[in-house]
């Protein structure tokens, strides 16, 4: 069985981080990634919050250069899925069958979104209904949107899908969106988007594709169905961290739990980023939580040694 210093499961911004930091302490370090370097990030057009990039930095740039960055370092980088992990003698299995074995582990999985689980959400996932604008966007041009949600991601992707729809409708079941205020302010001044507020969406209908939402008013308990074309759903996000229940104290909707220095419940075995239970979830602080990640790795692994 191969053995590294570490192994890095998940490549978003919090494991590309750490990755970048076991590198430059010299770590032998695997960096194991199920879908493309960047993670769920990538289905964000933009960053405008990450410091040193006024007017913001296209999120592909962001990552490219956080990879580039990784790729400059004696970093292995792999595609693959890990199944399961033993904390104790600290090896993973990949879903070849193959194991893999390091002296300490970070986890940085992150996270994907989360459903509504209302009928037709499955049923037309691909076929008008979205979790990505970024991806998913540009086939909606003149067409009319709902989009669910009420927080950051929804304001954002929102004024994205407004470049290209006829009309973007904010489905959110509250009064109050939780986005940030300069967030809102751009929604409001924003002539394609309207709000259908105090509201829930209960299943979505059509025949091939999309052709409309049945819309609940959570106060006065009545329903209607509102024509649309598509439906983004953003609603927040879900741990991945399915492989790991048991293994590891979280959360009751699975979010690791971690000290200060990332330390989970097991020794030698670390967690940053989107998958670990903290109050921002954000791409400057996964970045950080995957400094610190990588540095508690590294204390950890000189310490066995002496
Ligand atoms: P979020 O902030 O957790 O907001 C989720 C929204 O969905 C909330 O408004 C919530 O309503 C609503 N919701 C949750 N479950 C629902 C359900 N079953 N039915 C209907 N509505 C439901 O999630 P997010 O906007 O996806 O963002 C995720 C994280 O990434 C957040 O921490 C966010 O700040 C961060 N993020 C940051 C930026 C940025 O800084 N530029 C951009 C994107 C995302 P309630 O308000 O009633 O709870």
């Amino acid at each position: 069985m191969e053995k590294h210093d570490l192994i890095i499961i998940g490549a978003g911004p919090a494991g590309l981080t750490a990755a970048l930091y076991a590198g430059r302490s010299r770590l032998n370090t695997l960096l194991i990634e199920k879908m493309v370097l960047g993670g769920r990030i990538l289905m964000s057009e933009t960053i405008e919050n990450y410091p040193g990039f006024p007017g913001g930095i296209p999120t592909q740039d962001l990552i490219g250069r956080m990879e580039a960055q990784v790729k400059e370092l004696e970093v292995e980088i792999i595609n693959d899925q890990v199944l399961g992990i033993d904390c104790i003698k600290k090896t993973i299995e990949l879903s070849a069958g193959v194991f893999r074995q390091a002296e300490s582990l970070i986890v940085a999985s992150g996270a994907c979104p989360r459903k509504l689980n209302i009928p037709g959400e499955d049923k037309f996932t691909g076929r008008g209904v979205s979790y990505c604008a970024t991806c998913d966007g540009p086939f909606f041009k003149n067409k009319k949107i709902a989009i669910v949600g009420g927080g950051n991601a929804v304001a954002e992707e929102a004024m994205y899908l407004s470049r290209f729809a006829a009309e973007v409708n904010i489905i959110h079941r509250r009064k109050d969106l939780r986005a940030s205020a300069i967030l809102q302010e751009r929604l409001q001044e924003n002539k394609k988007i309207n709000f259908i507020l105090d509201s829930i969406v209960t299943e979505i209908k059509g025949e091939e594709k999309v052709s409309a939402v049945v819309i609940k008013d959570v106060l006065k308990g009545n329903s209607c169905e509102f024509n649309c074309d598509g439906v983004f759903i953003y609603i927040g996000y879900e741990p991945e961290t399915a492989f790991l229940k048991g293994k590891l104290q979280m959360d009751d909707s699975g979010f690791i739990i971690t000290d200060e220095n990332m330390l989970t419940s097991s020794s030698g075995i670390f967690a940053c980023g989107d998958c670990r239970k903290k109050g921002l979830y954000q791409v400057v602080n996964a970045c950080g939580d995957g400094a610190v990640a990588a540095d508690s790795a590294y204390k950890y692994i000189a310490n066995k040694e002496k």
